[in-house]
């Protein structure tokens, strides 16, 4: 292969940096595992987390190491948007402008924190420098921001997420000192209280103490799944009825059933990817009970046979990987993993894979690409179903976080037992969490169907703020279709004779469950409840939707990649007073235009928001479009061009926390 290097030299550090990583890198690469490559991303991190952003030179020493042409390497490096390729401070702070954040203050903190470092992506003393984010996973706390430091040597580094109650509060993480962290009780409300399985240690127990996770139980489950035999886990998991919490919600004994009929070598990945502006379900577990997810994944491992399991956590969960870390360090030191745990003959590893900050991760092909040390591209199913095709083309099962601590309850109670949480077919608990205009936003483990938005709201979050009233709700994560509050939903409902009738319900009488949320039209999603009152402008909150989505999408597909922009610019112009009364029309055709024609489901993810809102709202996209379309243009202007900038003057007004107070029509 040649390499094609360049004359860019690393330098000391930059070497030292690549090469402490790959000493410390122990994973056993399967021969067909094609190379080193799985190596690039980390490799990438060291150097980032070195010295702040990877030079030319950097990037030559890490291919050659690597044995990896450095065109491709650029790429993956150019495709993350955690990796920065030109020269750039130490110290970054993201600041998050999704919608959860951005009803909750993130405009006031991103002046504030422009008026303390200098515009976004520049820097006034070299030092430290700011940039808007995607979602950080801290909606409860909004507004977040994470600051990521570069340190010589490594274990300087003081990577925190922060929710900061003012810019001093970055200013403090940004020299390295530490910052207040919320009290827990405030985030997960129901900490301590009984019946709860997923979050019964959150708060109880030290999570960096796996002795403390045993004494409060931790690992029988393990023992017991080594006593039943993988094929009667399996079995327990079919009759529980699991279905998968990261956002499909497909059966996951059937997941589990297929792939152990698929031949060997085969692999688990756990999903730590979640990116979904609004969802943070995952965050908790992994900072609090980390022990509970890995003994999720081995007895995973055990009943599918996979000796070889990741641990992907998204780049933005910096503390969210530390800790997945040192418990694996403690559980291999324990004899919970690695060769011959508790004495069965059975051998595992464990390995923990920091994603770098794209979206698309979550998609479980585009996953499997990052950690072949690629670009994210999911891959097209068919041939490509991970259970068949997976990761190094071998049969992969990817779970979520979530679905993967379930199975040690299952295991615990046996299936059947499980099934009788919740309602048929919806079996369990899960955790849903709170975002928006709530009292009190917060992170809640529910037996699936037993509670409506209704009580979700008003027992558990504290109700709407004062003095406002429920304007709707995005029940499922930004990609679920939004419900309108005054609107009638129909269903069908069992009677007492046993019958099915036809039943009609208001938004705060739906059921969180699977098949309630899917009859009203919408989905439960990744479990993220992002509650709106009668102040947001919905015009807005799509705008903030569409923009996330035009900024993450992977760029393979023509509808995705060009249709994502156009819902974001056309929504960009009506939230600054140039809508057209031919805007409504031409976004939902643009969006009709996508759904279905895409490899990966993000093209359903980013048309269903636009869908939706012009169904559930339309009076508020059609008062503010309302300027006739202008002429035709001359060929050597696009349309664009004309309606932004020439024919109708606009102004700026998309900032902001989307108050119905924005006149767009001025
Ligand atoms: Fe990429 Fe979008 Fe196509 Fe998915 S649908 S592969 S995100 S371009």
């Amino acid at each position: 292969m040649d390499l094609h290097f360049t004359a860019d030299v690393a330098d000391p550090e930059e070497m030292e940096a690549v090469d402490l990583c790959l000493a410390g890198l122990s994973v056993d690469l399967p021969s067909n595992a094609g190379g080193r490559r799985q190596y690039l991303i980390p490799v990438l991190h060291a150097i980032q987390d070195r010295k702040g952003w990877i030079s030319p030179g950097a990037l030559n020493y890490a291919c050659f190491r690597l044995q990896v042409p450095p065109a491709e390497a650029f790429g993956v490096a150019d495709f993350y948007a955690l990796f920065q390729t030109r020269p750039h401070p130490p110290v970054t702070v993201h600041v998050c402008d999704d919608i959860a954040c951005r009803t909750r203050g993130a405009e006031e903190l991103c002046a504030e924190v422009e008026a303390m470092l200098g515009p976004q992506g520049e820097s006034r003393d070299g030092h430290a420098t700011w940039h808007r984010s995607p979602c950080l996973g801290l909606c409860e706390r909004a507004p977040a921001a994470l600051v990521v430091a570069a340190g010589s040597p490594p274990r300087d580094r003081h990577d925190r997420d922060i929710a900061p109650a003012t810019s001093g509060d970055i200013l403090t993480a940004v020299v390295g000192a530490p910052v207040p962290q919320p009290d827990l009780a405030v985030s997960v409300p129901q900490m301590g209280q009984p019946g709860l399985k997923l979050l019964a240690r959150v708060g109880r127990v030290d999570p960096t103490s796996l002795d403390d996770y045993r004494a409060a139980g931790g690992f029988h489950a393990l023992r017991r799944a080594f006593e039943m035999g993988p094929a009667a886990v399996v079995k327990e998991v079919v009759e529980a009825k699991l279905v998968g919490r990261g956002g499909a919600a497909f059966p996951t004994g059937v997941k589990w059933q297929g792939a152990r009929s698929t031949a060997l070598p085969r692999y688990l990945i756990c999903n730590a990817d979640e990116s979904e502006p609004g969802t943070f379900k995952d965050r908790y577990i992994l900072h609090q009970d980390p022990h509970q997810l890995l003994e999720g994944m081995l007895i995973s491992c055990w009943a599918l046979n996979v000796h070889l399991a990741y641990l992907y956590i998204r780049g933005e969960f910096p503390e969210a990987a530390k800790i997945a870390e040192k418990a694996i360090e403690e559980a291999r030191a324990k004899g919970f993993l690695g060769k011959n745990i508790l004495g069965t003959g059975f051998d595992v590893e464990i390995y923990v894979h920091r994603g770098a900050g794209a979206y698309i991760c979550g998609e479980e092909t585009g996953l499997i690409e990052s950690l072949e040390g690629k670009r994210a591209y999911p891959r097209i199913k068919p041939p490509y179903f991970p259970a068949v095709l997976g990761l190094y083309q071998c049969p992969t099962i990817v779970n979520n976080v979530e679905t993967l601590c379930h199975v040690k309850h299952i295991v615990r109670m046996g299936g059947a037992e499980y099934a009788k949480i919740g309602r048929p077919n919806n079996t369990g608990t899960r955790i849903v969490c709170v975002s928006g205009d709530v009292v009190k936003p917060g992170y809640f483990e529910i037996e699936v169907g037993s509670i409506t938005f209704g009580e979700l709201i008003n027992d558990f979050c504290g109700g709407m703020k004062p003095g406002r009233k429920l304007k709707g709700v995005i029940p499922g994560g930004s990609s679920a279709k939004v419900l309108r509050a005054g609107e009638k939903y129909k269903i069908k409902e069992k009677a007492a004779d046993g019958s099915m009738v036809d039943k009609e319900i208001g938004l705060e009488d739906i059921r969180l469950d699977f098949d309630s949320l899917a009859a009203v039209g919408s989905m439960a999603g990744s479990g993220g409840v992002i509650v709106m009152d009668d102040t947001r402008d919905m015009v807005w909150v799509l705008n903030n939707i569409n923009n996330f989505y035009a900024h993450e999408s992977c760029g393979q597909c023509t509808p995705c990649r060009e249709g994502s922009l156009w819902m974001k610019k056309i929504t960009d112009r009506i939230v600054a007073g140039g809508g057209v009364d031919t805007d409504p029309a031409v976004l939902k055709n643009v969006a009709d235009n996508i759904a279905g024609k895409t490899i990966c489901a993000f093209g359903e993810a980013c048309s269903w928001p636009t869908q939706s809102f012009l169904a559930k709202f339309p009076e508020e996209f059609s008062t503010k479009s309302l300027k006739p379309l202008p002429p035709p243009m001359p060929p050597e202007y696009t349309s664009e061009e004309i309606i932004e900038h020439d024919q109708i003057p606009t102004k700026l007004g998309a900032r902001g926390a989307g108050l119905m107070a924005v006149d767009a029509s001025k």
